[in-house]
């Protein structure tokens, strides 16, 4: 209900390392977001738009992306990266803008991306999670920092292994479990203890948990698990550096 009611923003997240520009799942409103002046983002220097599911919440504003991605298809450029079934029956990546990008490319399980020229930054997607739609888990690996992604999914031992990260980002939607197919926030506690990034970050709410606090909630987790954890706001910009440490070192 988060996305009718636009309790939180469901513009995805754009993920830039060592240059390498990359928009993952941009939902409904994504590009008005992005291009908006809170954060000022230029769709047109986008290297790759990856969907790590097919979902509405995460697809919604996928073909309006590739268009701004491409200059409204007047020059063929970026990559875009979905699994199969977003390109099959019932498609969320229409047809006639399949022909704007570079390329269209399936994602699949222990698939490995090399975006933005040969020594660019490295997608990789260890793992199908677990969630009604063929959904990815996603593992970026730049040059001095990786980003893990834990999409929507029910928890799954395997996560822990295949998405060590620096940063880890998981998709919380329940405060207290509710199903198989979404994490709750026990589920995040023990895969923030069990993967040991240097910061955690939660998003993708559902209600219980913006009526829970976020903030607060991350607050306890990082009691909890001694690994710093923060709570996504909308319209957020992370700096990594800043937060992960200059040379890979932890700030002072
Ligand atoms: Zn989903
Ligand atoms: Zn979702």
């Amino acid at each position: 209900m988060t996305t009718a009611f636009q309790a939180r923003a469901t513009g995805g997240l754009w993920v830039c390392l060592d240059g390498v520009w990359v928009c993952v799942d941009p939902g409904p409103g994504a590009l008005a977001h992005a291009r908006g002046r809170a954060l000022g983002l230029d769709p047109s220097v986008l290297d790759a738009i990856v969907l790590t599911h097919k979902h509405l919440d995460h697809s919604g504003d996928v073909n309006a992306m590739i268009e701004a991605m491409t200059q409204g298809g007047t020059k063929k450029r970026g990559r875009v990266l979905a699994p199969q079934d977003a390109y099959e029956e019932d498609p969320v990546i229409l047809r006639y803008v399949r022909s704007y990008p570079a390329s269209t490319e399936l994602l699949v399980p222990g698939g490995r991306y090399v975006i933005g020229g040969d020594d660019g930054l490295v997608l990789e997607t260890p793992l199908q999670l677990k969630h009604p739609v063929e959904t990815y888990g996603l593992r970026f690996v730049g040059r001095q920092w990786t980003v893990g992604l834990v999409s929507c999914t029910g928890y799954m031992p395997e996560i822990e292994t295949a998405l060590r990260a620096d940063l880890l980002i998981l998709n919380v939607v329940y405060r207290d479990p509710r199903d198989e197919i979404h994490l709750a926030m026990p589920d995040a506690r023990q895969l923030i203890g069990a993967m040991q990034p240097r910061l955690a970050i939660l998003t993708h709410f559902g209600l219980t948990m913006l009526r829970a606090r976020p903030w607060e909630l991350a607050e306890t987790l990082t009691r909890e698990t001694g690994i710093r954890v923060l709570a996504a706001r909308d319209r957020w910009r992370l700096d990594l550096d800043a937060e992960l440490g200059a040379d890979g070192q932890p700030p002072a």
